[in-house]
């Protein structure tokens, strides 16, 4: 273990987000000795048990580029053609970047719906879930190609704070063309002070974010909105210059780099209060007493076994209640079946699931991870 190793290391996930001012040249395309340099980072901190999930934009730009349109204005419909064009050669250059250091890259393309809707949340969870404990770096876009305008996350900052969401990150890093959050725009004010900290979602901050640039739709307004979101599941974010050389070591060593935006709340306690925010679910699941025993007093998962009867009608993916037989609510959480599902299940072991659906799920009905236990 080196001196700038600690043990937290090993549990820590982040979220890095690049944005296409860093990553293209006005119009000239994919500046790949960047992405080279992240990604140097990126497989150092690996070694040390980091694990990653990068939210790159600049597929637009680099569509552009390639198309030869410059910064030329063009439709709606030619920026989805360009962005098309364009993811091609950005996952490519990520996809050797991270190669030099034999690492593997996984491209998921998301859209608002993806993330809106429970049961593809679930679903997204899931993968990248699956693709991390593969060791694999995923590499995430807006799926700019066939987004319209009421499903689009419309900047990638929003899609970051909530990819952050989606993995319980540790912490979200948005890398920009500015050294951080000014109180003022340092391109015009000469006497612009850096913000150094601040709470994530503190509306105090809102005054000093200035409109975005020409080829990315974020500006400082969107990354603190984004920081807002991703401290939701207790996600701190770093927003920093991706200029700045060492940039993410210097961050994982608690070097002071950029605007730090931390929740102010333990991440439990953060997930817990977004979870337990929902409106009163819909559907129920009746728990036994000892089913709800161990998830108050353990927190462990709810397994079908422990249900005695459900109730209403719910979707993979939605929120429930679990209530103990006197009608008291002890918990809440997505759960991974339907209520018609989970009618066949319920009171059944975990291994008897694929006899009695056809096919498993998961081995849970609700994920502990899913899960918060309401204090009664
Ligand atoms: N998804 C867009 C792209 O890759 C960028 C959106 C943004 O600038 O935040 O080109």
């Amino acid at each position: 273990m080196s001196e700038t190793e600690s043990k937290h290391d090993r549990d820590q996930c982040w979220v890095v987000k690049t944005g296409s001012a860093l990553l293209t040249d006005n119009g000239g395309g994919l500046r790949t000795e960047a992405i080279a340099a992240w990604v140097g980072q990126m497989a150092e901190l690996r070694s040390r048990g980091f694990r990653f999930i990068v939210v790159s934009s600049g597929a637009i730009a680099e569509g552009r580029a390639r198309l030869g349109w410059g910064m030329l204005p063009v439709s709606l419909h030619e920026q989805q053609a360009a962005a098309a064009v364009g993811q091609m050669g950005l996952v490519q250059a990520y996809e050797s970047a991270f190669k030099e250091y034999e690492i593997r890259t996984a491209q998921i393309l998301l859209t608002h719906d993806d993330i809106a809707d429970r049961r593809r949340y679930l679903n997204a969870r899931s993968t990248l879930r699956t693709l991390l404990a593969l060791d694999v770096v995923p590499i995430i876009n807006e799926n700019d190609s066939v987004a319209t305008d009421e499903i689009r996350f419309g900047d990638n900052d929003s899609l970051a704070g909530l990819v952050a969401n989606l993995a319980e990150a540790n912490r979200l890093v948005i890398l920009t063309d500015q050294d951080g959050l000014y109180d003022r725009d340092p391109r015009q004010a000469r006497n612009a002070r850096l913000i150094r900290t601040g709470r994530a979602g503190d509306p105090a901050l809102l005054d000093y974010a200035g409109p975005g640039g020409a080829l990315g739709r974020g500006g400082m307004l969107t990354k603190l909105k984004a920081a807002e979101t991703a401290a939701k599941s207790g996600t701190d974010t770093v927003i920093c210059s991706g200029l700045e050389p060492q940039v993410l070591l210097k961050i994982a060593q608690d070097e002071q780099v950029g605007t730090l935006l931390s929740v102010q709340r333990s991440p439990l306690a953060a997930r817990k209060q977004w979870l337990a925010g929902h409106k009163r679910p819909d559907g129920s699941l009746v728990l036994d007493d000892g089913a709800c025993g161990v998830l108050a007093g353990q927190g462990k998962s709810l397994l079908a076994v422990g249900v005695v009867a459900v109730r209403g009608e719910f979707s993979r993916g939605e929120i429930v209640s679990c209530v103990a037989r006197d009608g008291r609510e002890v918990a809440r959480g997505l759960v991974n079946y339907s209520a018609g599902e989970a009618r066949k299940i319920q009171g059944q072991p975990s291994n008897k699931i694929e006899q009695l659906l056809g096919y498993v799920n998961e081995a849970e009905l609700i994920h502990r991870d899913n899960m918060v236990v309401l204090d009664n």
